[in-house]
């Protein structure tokens, strides 16, 4: 199958979260299934040109009644070579995508132009196509940067025929965060060239704005967010970001996949990051990096006491003012009721990082790193006896998969993807992999710690056999991506 991936981020050329890691790794599972896949990404100045060659000539691009000209570049995605090379494009517009930022810098957090940005690079798609001679089987649009591909391809390109170029091209269009959407002035609409009749039928309308995700979700052929659950929660008012509605119109055609894991990346076998690496039949690298993450931190060294650990932005979503809000947070009294160790890297919302300091200042037993740091996050994962995941909502979540394949046991809210990944500990007969709680509250979160201490305390045999059990799962992207090749398969233009 020829299948194209039209997104705003893919590692490594531009990233500013989990959408950057999914494309490239489901690219890249793809064509090692035997798939011709190709990526089109814009070519913002973090994409260093001198690594990328320059088509010939130059793409003419039809917006706002006018034309726009870009130039072309390209690059195999690293990972990928010979007959299973990914080839990704990049659209250059210097007026459009010449800066630093993908979506916004500090100062101007979403750049006033987003719209017609992201409008152009959603035309150019189709215009690249036809200057390479490849049309796609399949046009697959990642979220609301992307979504009006598979609006063009309908009201624009379809139209065209049968035998038109674009003809026999069905399109996907993947949700991996519902929050946000792409909502502006409709004055920008005119830049798509496309017709009022087209603004309402297409779904942009949204109460007198335009909104490029709902468009794509009316449009594309199939729609799938990243986890099954994810899938069930936003056809919901209370996790659909006013799109449950059009969520549920769409009925089966929309779907939830969950997104995999780098497992060349996160494997407790090979990992770089850990002093010994360990698996199932040898846990003692385990021991080792629960020692050196305790110095790390500066706590206590001691085999003997639960250690739980934290990666995460510090942010609403994450359900973070529950455990640190000033005055309700219930991280001071699970710290100081419980014998256990509490670690926390994360970066965030200024509140809450002050907060946290205040805590580690205040409490022996909890310790904070503010700032990212890759390596660290790695000795985290695999250090700890328990990873903490109280999330508001969560799409999919990687940090709880990471932690299975590390033989920590997560501890997560029944939300989204993490429902979908952790089975919550039965005391009666030993299974499960984690510790799963309903309600996001202060006090669920100190009860179901305390359930995980007790059973660290009392219940130690089932801590181990859930830890291998946990280590067996299969988060390979190799798996999620035969499932989205069902969906293209489905699909009937
Ligand atoms: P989200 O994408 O909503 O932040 P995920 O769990 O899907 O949540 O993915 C978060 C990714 O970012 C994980 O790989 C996690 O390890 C990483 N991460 C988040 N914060 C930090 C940090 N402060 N330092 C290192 N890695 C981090």
């Amino acid at each position: 199958m020829k299948i194209l991936m039209a997104a705003s981020e893919a590692v490594p050329f531009a990233k500013t979260g989990g959408l950057a890691d999914a494309v490239s790794a489901l690219s890249l599972a793809l064509a090692r299934l035997g798939h011709d896949v190709r990526v089109v990404l814009p070519r913002y100045y973090c994409v260093d040109r001198d690594k990328l060659a320059r088509l010939e000539g130059e793409l003419g691009v039809p917006v706002g009644g006018g034309e726009e000209w870009s130039a072309v570049y390209t690059a195999d995605l690293p990972g990928s070579s010979g007959k299973q090379a990914v080839k990704a494009y990049f659209i250059e517009h210097e007026k459009f995508f010449g800066r630093d930022g993908i979506y916004g810098i500090p100062s101007e957090p979403d750049f006033l132009d987003n719209p017609r940005r992201f409008i152009f690079f959603c035309r150019a798609v189709f215009q690249l196509c036809r200057k390479i001679g490849w049309i796609p089987d399949i046009l697959h649009a990642h979220d609301w940067p992307a979504a009006l591909a598979p609006v063009f391809l309908k009201f624009w390109e379809r139209p065209l025929g049968q035998n038109a170029e674009f003809g026999k091209t069905g399109s996907v269009l993947t949700i991996h965060n519902l929050g946000y959407q792409g909502i502006y002035s409709k004055d920008n609409y005119y830049y798509t060239g496309m017709g009022w009749d087209v603004f309402y039928s297409a779904g942009f309308e949204d109460w007198d704005m335009m909104n490029f995700l709902k468009a794509g979700l009316y449009s594309a052929d199939k729609i799938n967010t990243v986890s099954p659950n994810y899938a069930r929660e936003t056809r919901m008012g209370a996790y659909g970001f006013r799109l449950d509605g059009a969520l549920r119109y769409r009925g089966d055609d929309y779907t939830g996949i969950l997104n995999g894991i780098d497992t060349g990346l996160w494997n407790p076998r090979k990992d770089k990051f850990i002093p010994r690496p360990y698996s199932a039949a040898d846990m003692s690298g385990k021991a080792k990096a629960k020692e050196a993450l305790q110095k790390e931190f500066g706590l206590p060294v001691d085999p003997s006491a639960p250690v739980i650990g934290m990666v995460t932005r510090l942010t609403e979503q994450k359900g973070v003012g529950e455990l640190f809000g000033p005055a309700y947070g219930s991280a001071f009294s699970i710290c100081r009721d419980m014998k256990l160790q509490l670690l926390l890297l994360g970066t965030g919302e200024a509140w809450c990082e002050n907060e946290i300091k205040g805590l580690s200042s205040r409490l022996g037993n909890f310790k904070a790193k503010i700032g990212y740091d890759e390596k660290l996050s790695h000795l985290i994962e695999a250090g700890s006896d328990f990873f903490l995941m109280p999330s508001r909502y969560e799409p999919c979540g990687l940090n709880q998969m990471y932690s299975l394949a590390y033989g920590t046991l997560p501890i997560v809210r029944n939300t989204g993807g993490l429902a979908d990944t952790v089975e919550n500990f039965d005391q009666e007969t030993g299974a499960g992999t984690g510790f799963v709680f309903d309600d996001l509250t202060p006090n669920a979160i100190y009860n179901t710690i305390g359930w995980a201490v007790w059973a660290w305390y009392n219940r130690r045999e089932h801590i181990e056999a859930m830890r291998l059990r946990a280590m067996e799962r299969d988060f390979s992207w190799e798996k999620s991506a035969r499932k989205y090749l069902e969906i293209y398969e489905s699909v009937k233009p």
